[in-house]
């Protein structure tokens, strides 16, 4: 039987993990007898009560991994995390809060049946998000788009289907400055796409404040491009051209009309105006140069608690082979129903 792992990044998402569960469960109904659902929950760090309640109510029939980083890294990190411990033939990273409706899946696994080694889910509509995430999100695909070498499919989020093929070759890109979406277009393969219309957050409120989607476009826009960095160059070449037609002009005056005591506000206009363009290029330096510096630490991309140990929900005999494997929290089958108790 063929393995679907399902990524589910986890950030103080108590309030949404029982109807997550709820359809996980259906989900894993619909997927036998062809497939296993495996789902890999990654707590990036939360601080409310998503921790226990995963452990507490781990749903049943599905096979499930709990990976525990050690603070919060951030969803591109927890997506690492969850893509490295994930077994799965494909593996599919999810939203938890259902936006990313899982019943897709079968959708998405219909396509990879035929051959895609990528399947894309296109958010065919994005009603649910305001028109101010909606309008920098379409600016955002534009500008990334038209900078860089590396395209990005619009309005596709993590949420797509990877053969293991893909996932393997993810695993080979580790640096530290993590853009996702672009680093899966990055690694290519065969892709289709299929439609959906974006849910509501089922509980709880977004992650993403509109200083860390900023700093996620920065994130995009420096990891895939180097135009912001070129752009100077032309910049003060069309600066300088323009200062030496106007110096040419001064010239020409003072020869033909004697001295000419100009207006100091347009020199204060000129000062200001070369001097503020010559702080955004340092600062645009300033955005790679300290990026090359977190990427030289060297740095793990992600910090494991150790796994919690978890009672077997087999026999003595039958539970042997599954002690070995420190990380995989419940076997499957998962009958009879298994108890899971925090521990540490
Ligand atoms: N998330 C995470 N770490 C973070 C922020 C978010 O793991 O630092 C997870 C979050 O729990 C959810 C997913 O990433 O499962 C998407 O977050 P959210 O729904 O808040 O983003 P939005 O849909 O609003 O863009
Ligand atoms: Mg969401």
């Amino acid at each position: 039987m063929k393995i679907i792992s399902l990524v589910i990044p986890i950030f103080n998402e108590a309030a949404a993990i029982p109807a997550l569960f709820k359809y996980l469960k259906e989900l894993s109904l619909q997927l036998v007898p062809k497939y296993r659902l495996e789902a890999v929950f990654v707590d990036d760090g939360s601080s409310d009560r998503s921790v226990e309640l995963l452990y507490r109510y781990l749903p049943d029939g599905v096979c499930c991994r709990v990976v525990e980083l050690s603070r919060n890294f951030g969803k591109e990190a927890a997506l690492t995390a969850g893509l490295d411990h994930a077994t799965g033939d494909a593996v599919i990273p999810i939203d938890a809060d259902l936006q990313d409706p899982p019943l897709l899946v079968l959708k998405m696994i219909q396509a990879w049946e035929k051959g895609a080694e990528v399947v894309l889910a296109k958010r065919a509509r994005r009603s649910t998000d305001s028109y101010l995430k909606r309008e920098s999100a379409n600016w955002f695909y534009k500008v990334h788009n038209l900078l860089s070498s590396q395209k990005i499919p619009e309005n596709v989020g993590d949420f797509r289907l990877m053969d293991r093929v893909v996932v393997d070759a993810l695993q080979s890109v580790r640096e530290r400055n993590r853009f996702m979406k672009g680093i899966f277009s990055w690694v290519g393969f065969r892709s289709v796409t299929v439609d959906y219309e974006r849910a509501e957050r089922s509980a709880g409120t977004t992650k993403f404040s509109g200083w860390k989607l900023w700093n996620l476009a920065l994130e995009g826009l420096t990891s895939f491009s180097t135009v912001p960095l070129r752009l100077w160059t032309y910049l003060g070449l069309l600066g300088a051209l323009a200062a030496l037609i106007v110096a040419a002009d001064i010239v020409i005056k003072f020869v033909f009309h004697g001295a000419d005591v100009p207006g100091y506000s347009s020199l204060m206009v000129a000062i200001v105006f070369f001097g503020s363009a010559q702080f955004i290029s340092l600062g645009v330096i300033g955005e790679y140069l300290g990026r090359l510096y977190i990427e030289s630490k060297q740095r793990p991309l992600y910090v494991v608690r150790p796994p919690r140990q978890q009672p077997s929900p087999y026999p003595a005999e039958e539970s042997a082979t599954s002690a070995t494997d420190t990380e995989a929290l419940t076997a499957f089958p998962p009958e009879p129903r298994f108890t899971t108790r925090r521990s540490t």
